[in-house]
């Protein structure tokens, strides 16, 4: 809609440029064409009145000398007549039609031709006897007999008459003037002399009527012709007593106007073409000026759209002042298109510093801005570190939409700094020769300078934009540096405002004495590792450690050394706890530990002793000695507490609980927990002298061999006589010797008994062949191992294949190669190993060819199950036939009903052992049993 009507407008300028270049060319022209027209052709007809007035004069006097003329041929042809009649006659037959006298009496007598009767007036007589001639008009025939009548000059009285031939006195048509008609009448009359085309009277009447001076005209139309005409009144009566004879001279007008006509065939085509000129000239002239303003104005409209690139296409059109206007709009367009995309730069930057905290981002797109603002081939920013000044962030982004911003940490010397400084307005720098680390990307992307503008803040320099160019001709105009020192500055808000906001945060989440984490951000941590735990059914654990008598420190040294107390034991704790756990102080002298990936409560506590005895350790600040203690609190997600309140909740309670027990210790929030742990501890502690006061014993298991009925070993096993608690199971107190690293001097002790034992029942011919004694994983850590065996077997002087040892899948899963050497020196000393538990862990057959194990022990749990259905037993036998086609002996564990031994003995199961045949027993009773087993074996 819109563009129809600027189309109908640009159309009304052309319209009217048109009509008015029409107007001042044809209507003058038309105007001067028209009066000339007029004035040509009334001045023709002027002139063509006047010629046809002379031409009626000079015929009327042509008449006039023709009658007189005849007049003297008449008379000297009547005088001849009478003497050569022939000579006159021939002479008169040219110009006289008959020749006749009349006497007196009125008797006519012919001299030549044959008259006609013509009446005499007595007045003619008088004027013939005056010897006076006069014309006599006979009407009757056309045209009509002209008589001239004279004295003869023979005899008084008689009258010569001779009538003029037509011929002769109108002349021939070859006589008169071309398309000019005559027509002569007499006047008074109106009789018609001679009038060879005919005229009616109306036409004539003006001609005839009484005469003025001027002349007469007169106008008619004939065959579609208009005709004009003149009168010439010929003076007759003096010489030939005859009224006057009228001449009317007549032509048509188009003889007359000839000339003008061709003037005016001319003139139309003339005319048309000049109109044609005009209108050609007219068009390109117009559309010289509305083409451009139609370009101009499209491009107004572009503009306002937000298009500041495209320019005014004037092509041929622009070589006058329109090209002159489209260039200075051009280059307006230019400007502004410059101005707005740096002012829209700005104000998106602005509010990304607004918005987001993420000077990354920022420094991203403040370079591609640039990028887009400015001809570069690589542009850069760097960034130097608020904290840490030997070090900077660059970024780095090649020229181009679209490019990826790379970023990288930098090292920053002084002299960058300095450099920097050097150029507070922004300079160009050849780049071959600098050292700064971060001009060096620029360089690769072979630029050979640089203009680098530095980011300050508050006189400070805090970085700087680079941009990078490879030829040497490149320069920068001055909005274009203003636009670079703008983007600099919003990067220097930037980065003040990261800074500012590091700073508080920092302030808000961190203690200012310690640099630990405060109270706030611990409780944040705490909900993470909520919400984290949940969704993840993890486990953790919450410390809170307080300082015991933390008070008298202050009292007694000050607080610049309390300060420097609480710095170190917070070192202390932070030094205690894995990378992953995260240590707080809550204010004064209390800290927090989160342990994150417990699996359960109770491996918080060796960490949480570790810092208990870390904080008892003398502190040495200022040159000061002081002994201090801790308390801690242990609760545990999610079972002490299902939020972060509850679970420090809970821990406090606990560390005041450590406070009223005593300090220096560590109490579980949990009672259960405490007793268990309280009842660990003591139990490690009775464990390491259980040795020294004999309460420790090995009993012994037999292994009957199934083929023989014999016992042909036995497997050691330790027992506990506790003075208190009694008999406790090694199920209990072998993983806490584990734990605590006693299980080595267990494992000695059991080994040199064992071979103790041996040794005796050899001296005394007891028919058992070895004994196995089981040996824990922890022992293989230590170095020492194969000696001690090999020691003690050689103090009993007892052959290696004597002893045996059991171990479980678990050591061989857990350290390859060193385990693999060391069996195999084991085996090759000559004992045999046992793969004990077999079945209950990864069973797999890869251990079974690549370890040196002599003998499988299959796990009480499928014993167990073998009678209650088929799935057991096929695994058995599965087993079974394995370990032999390996070569292995097969030993079943647990055996505890006769229905089971009959399977395993089907299945082809070497040895058995279990509470069928015989529970463990001590070594005296071992001895009986086996002595009453070879008895009852020896008669079959
Ligand atoms: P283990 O090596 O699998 O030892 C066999 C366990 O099965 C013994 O338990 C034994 O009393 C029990 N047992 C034997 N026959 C039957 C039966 O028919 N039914 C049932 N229900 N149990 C039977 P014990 O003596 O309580 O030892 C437990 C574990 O403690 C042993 O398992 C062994 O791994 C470890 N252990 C015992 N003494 C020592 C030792 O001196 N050093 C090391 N490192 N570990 C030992
Ligand atoms: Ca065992
Ligand atoms: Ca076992």
């Amino acid at each position: 809609m819109i563009a129809r009507m600027r189309r109908r407008q640009r159309g009304h300028i052309a319209r009217r440029l048109f009509l008015l270049f029409v107007l001042s060319a044809f209507v003058p022209l038309a105007l001067i064409a028209a009066l000339s027209l007029g004035e040509v052709r009334s001045l023709l007809l002027q002139q063509g009145e006047q010629r046809l007035a002379a031409t009626a004069k000079a015929y009327g006097m042509m008449l006039y000398e023709r009658l007189l003329v005849a007049g003297d041929l008449a008379h000297s042809a009547v005088a001849a007549g009478r003497d050569t009649p022939l000579s006159g006659e021939a002479l008169a037959r040219r110009t006289f039609r008959w020749i006749a006298t009349v006497d007196a009496a009125g008797a006519m007598r012919s001299i030549a031709g044959e008259p006609i009767r013509v009446p005499l007036a007595d007045d003619v007589r008088e004027r013939v006897a005056a010897r006076k001639s006069a014309v006599l008009v006979v009407p009757d025939g056309t045209p009509v007999h002209v008589v001239l009548a004279m004295a003869s000059p023979a005899s008084r009285g008689e009258v010569i008459l001779a009538e003029l031939e037509p011929d002769y006195l109108w002349g021939t048509a070859e006589e008169v003037p071309a398309s000019t008609d005559f027509c002569v009448v007499e006047d008074a009359s109106g009789v018609r002399l001679n009038c060879p085309t005919p005229v009616d009277d109306r036409s004539l009447a003006p001609l005839l009527g009484p005469r003025s001076s001027s002349l007469a005209t007169a106008s008619w139309k004939r065959e579609g012709d208009a005709w004009r005409a003149v009168a010439w009144p010929q003076f007759m009566r003096a010489a030939f007593a005859t009224p006057d004879w009228i001449v009317v001279a007549s032509q048509p007008e188009r003889y007359q106007l000839a000339r003008a006509i061709a003037f005016g065939r001319l003139y139309i085509p003339v005319v048309a073409l000049a109109l044609l000129l005009v209108t050609w000239l007219t068009a390109r002239q117009a559309s010289s000026i509305v083409k451009p303003l139609a370009r101009l104005s499209e491009r107004v409209r572009g503009m306002a759209q937000n298009d500041f690139k495209s320019r005014v296409e004037l092509g041929a059109l622009g070589e006058d002042e329109f090209g002159d206007l489209a260039s200075a709009f051009d280059n307006m367009s230019h400007t502004l298109g410059r101005q707005f995309a740096s002012l829209s730069a700005l104000s998106e930057i602005d509010r990304l510093i607004l918005s987001t905290v993420d000077t990354q981002q920022v420094v991203r797109t403040v370079l591609d801005r640039l990028a887009v603002a400015v001809q570069a081939d690589a542009l850069g920013a760097v960034l130097l570190d608020q904290d840490n000044p030997s070090q900077a962030r660059a970024y780095y982004r090649r020229a181009g939409p679209g490019e990826g911003v790379v970023a990288e940490r930098q090292p920053a010397v002084m002299r960058d700094r300095l450099l920097l400084e050097d150029v507070p307005g922004g300079q160009w720098i050849a780049l071959e020769g600098m050292e700064p680390a971060w001009l060096e990307r620029l360089t690769a992307e072979g630029a050979t300078r640089a203009y680098v503008q530095p980011v300050t803040w508050r006189g400070a320099v805090c970085g700087a934009l680079m941009l990078g160019y490879r030829g040497t001709e490149a320069a920068l105009e001055e909005d274009e540096r203003r636009h670079v020192r703008e983007l600099a500055d919003r990067l220097a808000v930037a980065v003040s405002s990261a800074w500012r906001d590091e700073q508080l945060y920092v302030q808000a989440h961190f203690d200012g004495l310690t640099a630990l984490p405060n109270r706030l951000l611990f409780k944040d941590r705490l909900g993470q590792e909520i919400a984290r735990s949940q969704r993840e059914g993890l486990r953790f654990a919450v410390l809170v450690v307080d300082l015991d008598h933390f008070k008298t420190v202050n009292d007694s040294f000050g607080h610049t050394t309390g300060d420097a107390v609480l710095r170190e034991a917070a070192r202390r704790i932070a030094q205690c706890v894995r990378t992953s756990d995260s240590v707080s102080r809550m204010g004064g002298d209390e800290f927090t530990v989160l342990l994150t990936n417990v699996q359960n409560a109770r491996e918080a506590w060796p960490l949480a002793e570790a810092i208990v005895a870390s904080l008892s350790r003398e502190f040495q600040v200022g040159g000061q000695r002081c002994f201090l203690s801790a308390s801690v609190g242990i609760a545990s997600y999610p079972e002490d507490g299902a939020s972060a309140e509850e679970l420090v909740k809970s821990a406090d309670t606990a560390m005041n609980r450590a406070k009223m027990a005593g300090r220096a210790q560590v109490v579980y929030f949990e009672e259960r927990m405490n007793a268990d742990a309280v009842a660990r501890l003591t139990l490690d502690r009775d464990l390491r002298v259980a040795i020294e006061r004999r309460e420790l014993e090995l009993y012994y298991q037999p292994k009957l061999h199934l083929a023989t009925g014999r016992v042909r070993g036995a497997e050691a096993l330790t027992r506990w006589r506790h003075p208190v608690h009694g008999f406790i199971s090694p199920e209990r107190f072998i993983p806490l010797a584990e734990e605590s690293g006693f299980i080595d001097q267990l494992g000695h002790w059991g080994l040199a008994t064992a071979c103790a034992q041996m040794r005796t029942w050899r001296a005394r011919g007891l028919g058992v062949e070895s004994v196995a004694v089981n040996v824990s994983p922890r022992q293989f850590r230590r170095r020492g191992l194969l000696e001690f065996i090999h020691e003690c077997v050689r103090e009993a002087g007892l052959p290696p294949e004597c002893i045996g040892i059991e171990i479980t899948e678990g050591l061989l899963m857990e350290r390859g190669e060193a385990v693999e050497r060391l069996l195999d020196e084991i085996a090759d000393m000559g004992h045999g190993i046992a793969l004990d538990d077999f079945g209950a862990g990864f069973s797999s057959m890869a251990y079974l060819t690549r370890f040196p194990v002599r003998e499988i022990k299959i796990d009480r749990v499928f014993i167990d199950g073998l009678e209650r259905g088929p799935d057991s037993v096929a695994i058995v036998a599965a087993m079974v036939a394995m370990s032999h086609a390996l070569g292995k002996t097969v030993v079943a564990e647990g055996v505890e009903t006769a229905g089971q031994l009959a399977l395993l003995e089907k299945l082809g199961c070497d040895e058995v052992q279990g509470f069928l045949i015989s529970p463990p027993v001590p070594a005296e009773e071992f001895e009986r049993f086996v002595a009453a087993r070879a008895s009852a074996a020896a008669p079959a």
